[in-house]
């Protein structure tokens, strides 16, 4: 195989440069202090966030891209030899601090990666995207759209993070008494702490590292590590777990609050923290609870201790819909290769592509022939006769296995690759 270009989001060796969406560890699986192989475009946000997150990396390897501007990159052909240029340009993804999408232009055509993205029609952050994204194709047409697809299923609805914010709100002053535990990563969801510092008038603990975070992104006094200023707790998301919440409720009532655009199933994973997990084909009960002023709030209670609130980095289904109409790309590309809910995103989206009819027949029907497989691989348990059945069976069985592994976690549910490497025979058909 040739070398690559490119790569986005991938870390092997053999590109000549590469790009880093945002510092969410399944983007960055790979990337070590001592990665050297080229060099390494990012946001300046993602430049400013690097030493915390590898200590230790050559900094003289990062470029920063500013965004909406075109850079060239000269580079040369692996396959001829001869120089070329590809041309990027970084737009905001409107995801976690620093997340960027990236354009690209060079003898592959014209490809958008979103990484993870969130495109809220009512943000003027997306708005500014949105421009930006426009007036650089201009009348060119997008070859490629490598889509994030986390949520690229109708069942998937979720309102604007403003909203979900304010049912953080709603739920925090309706436990004027309690403790609360909001469950975050190592990165993401500052402007949602934030906005309940400022709303509350309270600061909000978050551990050492996650303070040296908020730190560096300019968050200076509304964060804090001592336990006795505050009753607002954000912890890591990999120990808010029911276990967490039963001991917390054993010294003082406590209610957790994770916000994600998983409804959350009601299963515990038995293993190392005693996590809960979401899993999208499970939904979680709805109940109302009595605000002060008489109001009732609609919310997701996962257990007696726990609240889901929707509050996602990621796109929406009718988000991810508009965007592809508005891009209406050749042809589109997930970037999440294997979930639990994962459907080809053409599938759903193929009316707005200019790819041919006959190669989006093909998507449906192998879209409709893995979903017979998998509701095979699921039914194997009726005993098979034959040897060949039995042979069927096993493989089926393994199938299964890998499904079952596939389902729930939201980690295990996005654990895959989600980079690419663009060679230079890579053209658009
Ligand atoms: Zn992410």
């Amino acid at each position: 195989m040739e070398s690559g270009i490119i790569s986005v989001d991938r870390w092997s060796q053999g590109s000549q440069a590469y790009f880093i969406t945002h510092l969410h560890a399944d983007h960055t699986r790979g990337l070590t202090p001592t990665w050297k192989w080229g060099p390494l475009f990012c946001s300046r946000i993602t430049a400013k966030l690097f030493p915390s997150k590898f200590p230790g990396f050559k900094l003289s390897l990062l470029r920063i891209l500013n965004l909406g501007h075109w850079y060239s990159l000269p580079l040369f052909s692996p396959s001829s030899g001869q120089p070329t240029t590809v041309q990027a340009m970084a737009i905001d993804a409107h995801h976690c601090p620093g997340a960027v999408m990236y354009l690209f232009r060079g003898e592959f055509g014209c490809m958008l990666f979103t990484g993870d993205f969130r495109w809220e029609t009512t943000s003027h952050r997306a708005k500014i995207a949105r421009d930006m994204l426009l007036k650089a194709l201009k009348d060119e047409k997008l070859d490629t759209l490598y889509l994030d697809n986390t949520y690229c299923n109708p069942s998937y609805c979720f309102p604007s993070r403003d909203v979900a914010a304010r049912q953080v709100i709603n739920i925090i002053t309706t436990h004027p008494n309690h403790d609360i535990v909001i469950g975050i990563d190592s990165l993401g969801k500052e402007d949602l702490l934030h906005y309940v510092s400022q709303e509350l008038k309270i600061k909000i603990w978050v551990w050492p590292e996650r303070l040296q975070t908020m730190h560096l992104l300019g968050f200076q006094d509304n964060f804090t590590t001592k336990t006795s200023l505050t009753r607002v707790r954000a912890i890591p998301r990999y120990s808010f777990s029911i276990e967490t919440l039963e001991g917390l409720n054993m010294m003082r009532p406590t209610i957790g609050i994770m916000p994600s655009g998983l409804p959350w199933a009601k299963k515990i994973f038995k293993g190392k923290g005693n996590v809960i997990y979401p899993s999208p084909s499970c939904g979680v009960a709805s109940t109302k609870i009595k605000r002060s002023n008489g109001d009732s709030l609609d919310v997701r209670i996962y257990n007696q201790y726990i609240y889901t609130v929707p509050y996602s980095d990621h796109s929406c289904f009718a988000e991810i819909k508009e965007f592809v109409e508005l891009l209406q790309p050749t042809s589109i590309k997930g970037i999440v290769s294997s979930s639990a809910s994962y459907v080809e995103p053409l599938y759903y989206f193929g009316d707005f592509c200019s790819t041919n009819q006959a190669s989006r027949m093909s998507y449906k029907k192998l879209w409709y022939e893995e979903r017979v497989e998998r509701l095979e691989a699921i039914q194997i348990k009726s005993p098979v006769g034959s040897t060949n059945s039995n042979q069927v069976r096993r493989k089926r069985r393994r199938r299964s296995g890998l499904l079952v592994s596939q389902v729930n976690r939201v980690s295990i549910l996005r654990r895959v690759r989600r980079g690419i490497k663009i060679m230079d025979t890579e053209f658009p058909s």
